[in-house]
C-alpha cells in the first residue's frame, strides 16, 4: 500500500489547495476529485477499484477506522467470481483462506432434502466462496492502492453533502475531530442500508417487513459434520448453520422483534432452544457464554424509488436492501457497482476532461440496469419468507417444504433454477476485459 494513496494520518498544508474557502474556517481541507465514493463496503469499494483501474480519479471515503467486521456477509456468488475473474484477481483472490458452499441441505421431518446444487452449474466457480468481509475488503483497496488515481480515506465519516444551485457536487466529512472537504463530479452513496447519503439527499426507502430476525453465532466443527449450508427446520424455529472450514457459523432464525424477549430469558434458553432444534450440535453448546458472542441481524427489506439525483447516485444496500434469504446482499452491491462503472467510466472522464457537469441520463441508465433483477429478487425472497419461513415459525408441527418445492430437484429443466438465481441473480453483471495496456 503506498503512502500517497490511503490518508492514515492528519492533513498537511500541502493538501490545502489555493484558493481555498478562507471563510469557512472549520474545514481543513479541500481536494477535488472526479468521484467521491461514501462507504467502504462491498459496494464501494468495488467501484472505486473499477473506476480507478480505468483511470478515473476517485476518492473512497470510509468511516471506520479499518475494515473488520463480524457477521457481515461473507458470500461471495458465482456471479461476483466471475466479475474477479474478468479482472484477472480470481486467483489471487482464491489464494485467501476460504470455504466452498455448493449444496444447500434442509433437514426436514421426512428427512433431508437438497433444493440447491450449484455443482452443476457451468461456470469456473460452480459454488458459493465464504472469505470473510475483512480480507475481501483489504484485498480490493489494496488492489486499488495501485492507481496513482485512487485514495482511500479511512475514519472519514461524512456528515453534509455540498449542493449547489440544485446539484450534488461533493461531501464534508469528519475525521479526526477535523471537518473535511471533498468536491467532485459525481457523488456515489455506497454507504449502507442506514445511508447517510440517502438521508441528506431525501431519498425515502421503501420497506417491507420481512417476519424474521437472525442471530449469528460461531460453533466449533467436529469430525464426521456434513459440508456446505446445512437448514434445520423445527417446530417453530430454522437454522441456518454455514461451513466455515474451521467453524459453524449458525443462525437462528427468530420471529421478528423477539430478540428483548430472548435475551430477558437469558443464554441458557436460546441454548435450549437452539439444542433442540439441531440436537448434533447440543454438545458444543458450551462455546458460547457472553451475549457478545451473538449478533442480532434485524432483517430488513426496502428499495429508494429513485436512486440517482443531479451529481448523485445510490448503490448496494443505500439504494435496496436486500433480505437474507438466500444471502445476495453482497453480490447484488458489488454487481451495482460493475453496472455503474460499465455505464459511467466513459461519461466520467469526459467530465473530467471536459470539467463539466455529469448528465443525469447516464445516472438513470444505472438504476434503469439493476432495478428489475433487484425488484425480481427481492419479490422471489418475499414468497420465499411468507411462504416457507413466517409459516414454519408460526406452526407448531414438524416443518414439511411445500409440494412445489419438494417436487422442483425431481424435474430435470428446473432443477437447476433455484441454484441459478442465487449464483448468478437476474442479468448478471459483466466488465469489460481487463488490459494492461
Ligand atoms: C449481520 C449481517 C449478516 C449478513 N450476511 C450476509 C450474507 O451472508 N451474504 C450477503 O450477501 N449479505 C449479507 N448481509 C448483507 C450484506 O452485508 C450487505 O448487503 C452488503 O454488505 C451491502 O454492501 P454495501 O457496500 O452496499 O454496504 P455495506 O457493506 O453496509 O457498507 C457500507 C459502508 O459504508 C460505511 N459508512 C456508513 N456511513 C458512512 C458515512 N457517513 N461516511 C463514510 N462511510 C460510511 C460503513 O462503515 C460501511 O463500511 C449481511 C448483513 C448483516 C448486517
Amino acid at each position: 500500500m503506498t503512502q500517497a494513496t490511503r490518508d492514515t494520518g492528519g492533513t498537511t498544508a500541502a493538501q490545502v489547495p489555493a484558493g481555498a474557502p478562507k471563510g469557512q474556517g472549520e474545514v481543513l481541507d479541500v481536494r477535488r476529485t472526479t468521484c467521491v465514493v461514501i462507504g467502504g463496503g462491498p459496494g464501494g469499494a468495488v467501484l472505486a477499484l473499477l473506476l480507478a483501474r480505468k483511470g478515473v480519479d476517485v476518492t473512497l471515503l470510509e468511516a471506520h477506522p479499518d475494515f473488520d467486521r463480524e457477521f457481515r456477509g461473507d458470500t461471495l456468488h458465482p456471479s461476483v467470481m466471475e466479475i474477479m475473474a474478468e479482472l484477472g484477481l480470481a486467483d489471487r483472490l482464491l489464494r485467501i483462506r476460504h470455504s466452498k458452499i455448493k449444496t444447500a441441505t434442509i433437514q426436514t421431518a421426512s428427512g433431508p432434502f437438497t433444493p440447491v446444487d450449484l455443482s452443476r452449474l457451468k461456470t469456473r466457480f460452480p459454488y458459493i466462496t465464504i472469505l470473510p468481509q475483512t480480507k475481501f475488503l483489504e484485498f480490493i483497496t489494496e488492489e486499488a492502492s495501485r492507481y496513482p488515481n485512487f485514495r482511500l480515506v479511512m475514519g472519514a465519516r461524512v456528515r453534509e453533502l455540498i449542493e449547489e444551485g440544485g446539484v450534488v457536487r461533493g461531501v464534508r466529512y469528519e475525521r479526526e475531530g477535523g471537518k473535511h472537504e471533498v468536491r467532485a463530479v459525481l457523488t456515489v452513496g455506497a454507504d449502507g442500508r442506514g445511508s447517510r447519503v440517502r438521508k441528506l439527499a431525501g431519498f425515502e426507502p421503501k420497506k417491507t417487513s420481512p417476519p424474521m430476525d437472525v442471530l449469528w453465532f460461531r460453533l466449533p466443527r467436529e469430525k464426521g459434520d456434513p459440508e456446505g449450508l446445512v437448514g434445520q427446520f423445527g417446530r417453530g424455529h430454522i437454522a441456518v448453520m454455514l461451513d466455515r472450514d474451521d467453524h459453524w457459523q449458525c443462525g437462528y432464525v427468530i420471529p421478528k422483534g423477539t430478540f428483548p424477549e430472548l435475551r430477558h430469558e437469558g443464554m441458557g434458553e436460546l441454548k435450549r432452544q437452539f439444542a433442540e432444534l439441531v440436537p448434533a450440535f447440543a454438545g458444543r453448546l458450551d462455546h458460547l457464554a457472553h451475549w457478545s458472542q451473538v449478533s442480532l441481524l434485524s432483517v430488513e427489506s426496502s428499495r429508494c424509488e429513485r436512486w440517482y439525483g443531479p451529481g448523485l447516485l445510490l448503490i448496494g444496500d443505500a439504494a435496496h436492501v436486500m433480505s437474507p434469504v438466500a444471502g445476495v446482499g453482497i453480490n447484488y452491491a458489488i454487481q451495482d457497482a460493475a453496472a455503474a462503472a460499465n455505464l459511467l467510466t466513459g461519461p466520467l472522464k469526459e467530465s473530467q476532461a471536459r470539467l463539466a457537469d455529469l448528465d443525469t441520463k447516464y445516472l438513470a441508465a444505472v438504476q434503469r440496469r439493476r432495478e428489475w433483477p433487484t425488484r425480481i429478487i427481492q419479490r422471489a425472497q418475499s414468497v420465499v419468507q411468507r411462504r416457507v419461513l413466517a409459516s414454519a415459525l408460526r406452526s407448531s408441527e414438524p416443518f414439511s417444504p411445500p409440494l412445489a418445492l419438494r417436487l422442483l430437484p425431481r424435474i430435470p429443466i428446473l432443477r437447476d433454477l433455484p441454484g441459478r438465481l442465487i449464483a448468478f441473480g437476474i442479468w448478471p453483471v459483466h466488465v469489460k476485459k481487463y488490459r494492461t495496456s
